[in-house]
């Protein structure tokens, strides 16, 4: 996930770059109040821990989404001999198991990401 606050001069996006999972953690690390500089209009402003957003990071949805579509492919051709073969009793399995496996990755890796982030924003301090 991304952390993310609206500078207070042009509402531009800033974004925080410090690893942490949640609200209590940055406050640690970064103390409740902090002065931070936007990049687009040099300000220098006073934030608030709970005026931080957490975003769904699109970094991870396009990783999730590169295994979806390469682990298909992947599993398609290393299967390619057992796939579309004539009165395969397997077909409908072999098909399924291709196509259920990426799909399980993509899934828990957006689902982890999605609950980081909504974690993250039901957290006040
Ligand atoms: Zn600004």
């Amino acid at each position: 996930m991304k952390l993310i606050l609206n500078c207070k001069n042009c509402r531009s996006e800033i974004e925080l770059k410090y690893p942490v999972n949640d609200r209590a953690e940055l406050a640690r690390e970064r103390g409740d109040k902090f002065s931070l500089k936007c990049a687009e209009c040099s300000k220098e402003n006073k934030y608030n821990v709970n005026e931080v957003k957490a975003k769904e990071s699109k970094l991870i949805a396009m990783i999730a989404f590169g295994i979806l579509v390469f682990g298909t492919g992947i599993i398609g051709y290393l299967l390619k001999d057992y796939l579309f073969m004539p009165n395969n009793p397997y077909n409908v399995l072999a098909i399924g198991g291709m196509l259920l496996i990426p799909s399980a990755v993509y899934m828990i890796i957006t689902k982890q990401e999605r609950d980081n982030a909504r974690r993250f924003n039901q957290y006040w301090i």
